[in-house]
């Protein structure tokens, strides 16, 4: 069993003008392909780790051989983060959360504003590559960020990630340039809410 790029689940244009046709497709089917293609490169005769899904391979980093593990950390990071990332966006979406995720944002954070300044905050502090996270643990709502292509749950398997935003320049840079604060702000106009609401309601 290989892992596999999936398609995208909208057009590579959909998101225009916050996102630009040229950074999808290089961001999907270079970026993404490259951490999908080296991950399986790393785990080329561990038959039992490359059955894995792919979440529960990134949660069990231990049990890698430590001559792959960096590897898999690093390209399992990229597949999952970027697969989760293309499906919590989405063209024409709701421009906020609604019911009981919009309440739960409301009373973690003060307010959706609130809470937009401080994930904006969270992904302006990372210093070079990385993530910045929504993430819900035991009902509770944090804002994390990570280096690298580290995702939330290699440190703690019991936290689940809502929402992500790449602040790696590979997934701004042609538009944005150095602004990551423009990126995070154009980002928040084609968030998927009602994805990120399956996921919290599904970890709860
Ligand atoms: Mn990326």
């Amino acid at each position: 069993m290989a892992y596999e790029l999936p398609p995208l689940p909208y057009d590579y244009s959909a998101l225009e003008p916050h996102i630009d046709t040229e950074t999808m497709h290089l961001h999907h089917d270079k970026h993404h392909q490259t951490y999908v293609t080296n991950l399986n490169n790393a785990l080329a005769g561990q038959d039992a780790l490359s059955a894995m899904q792919p979440t529960d391979l990134i949660k069990n980093l231990s049990k890698v051989p430590d001559a792959a593990r960096t590897a898999v950390r690093n390209n399992g990071g990229g597949h999952v983060n970027h697969t989760m990332f293309w499906e919590i966006m989405t063209p024409g979406g709701a421009k906020a959360p609604m019911g009981e995720l919009a309440q739960a944002i409301n009373s973690t954070f003060g307010s959706f504003d609130d809470f937009k300044k401080q994930f904006g905050a969270a992904a302006a502090a990372r210093f070079g590559s990385g993530w910045a996270w929504l993430v819900v643990e035991g009902g509770k709502l944090a804002i994390v960020s990570t280096p690298n292509q580290d995702n939330p749950v290699m440190d703690n398997p019991n936290v689940t990630p809502l929402l992500g935003i790449d602040v790696w320049e590979h997934a701004y840079y042609l538009k944005y340039k150095n602004v990551r604060a423009d990126w995070v702000n154009g980002f928040f106009n084609v968030v998927n809410w009602d994805k990120v609401a399956q996921l919290y309601a599904a970890a709860k």
